[in-house]
């Protein structure tokens, strides 16, 4: 599949997981630019330093450098046959961007959008945890660790990421809801296909199914119409 498989959806929606089992499925890599955002300032280096305060108050890093790091990514030889977006992109422009990206790269985008009841979300956010040393994700209702606290892998202490808590969680919702739901509209517009998945209820395993049967059935009516 020569695609960019673009996950979309609110924090706390499970873009991250679902990219992941989307890696084990297709073996194209993952590009997350909040993972990304956090390897610079976990080097401290230039880029980290210009966007801790922003990213640590919720609020949005600049268009021009995330689309820079993302054009950098996907040139990349291991993209050839595609990639996962996790979320990227998540303002007007940064759509518009990367639609022309995926042109020149001969990739075409197929958005998958995680639909989560705001309730939910606020629930998941605030039980997440994350291992310092291999970057799992825990959390304490849908997700617990054998030993409250701590890594099953490495044994390490389990933390809260800094953007987790909650007065910086509201921010990152009213981010999402300003900035970057009304971007479904703009792919719909520019005729992007399109997955609505249901991503409230269920296990990770579970919604994952949904999305591959989705994908399936998507492909196959692809196939018969051409
Ligand atoms: P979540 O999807 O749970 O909000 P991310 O790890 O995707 O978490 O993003 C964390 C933070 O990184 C965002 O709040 C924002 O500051 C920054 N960030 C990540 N991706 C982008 C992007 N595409 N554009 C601007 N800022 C971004």
């Amino acid at each position: 599949m020569r695609k960019a498989l673009v996950l979309f959806g609110p924090p706390g929606s499970g873009k991250g997981t679902q990219s992941k089992f989307l890696v084990a499925r297709f073996g194209i890599p993952q590009i997350s630019t909040g993972d990304m955002l956090r390897d610079h300032i976990a080097r401290r280096d230039q880029i980290g330093k210009s966007v801790q305060a922003r990213m640590e108050s919720g609020a949005l890093v600049r268009d021009e450098l995330v689309n820079a790091m993302v054009r950098e990514r996907l040139s990349q030889p291991d993209c050839v046959n595609g990639c996962i977006l996790d979320g990227y992109p998540r303002t007007r422009q940064q759509a518009e961007v990367l639609l022309d990206l995926l042109k020149e790269l001969g990739l075409s985008e197929l958005v998958i959008h995680l639909v989560v009841d705001y309730n939910i979300i606020i629930a998941r956010i605030s039980g997440r945890r994350v291992c310092p040393k291999c970057g799992t994700l825990y959390n304490s209702s849908s997700r617990p660790p054998r030993v409250p606290g701590v890594c099953d892998r490495d044994g390490e202490n389990l933390v809260i990421r800094e953007d987790d808590r909650e007065s910086v969680v509201r921010e990152r919702l009213e981010a999402y809801e300003r900035q970057t739901r009304p971007l479904i509209d703009f792919f719909r517009q520019q005729g992007s296909r399109l997955l609505e998945v249901d991503a409230s209820h269920g296990a990770p395993e579970a919604i994952f199914g949904q999305i591959l049967a989705d994908l399936n059935r998507l492909e196959s009516e692809v196939t018969l119409g051409s």
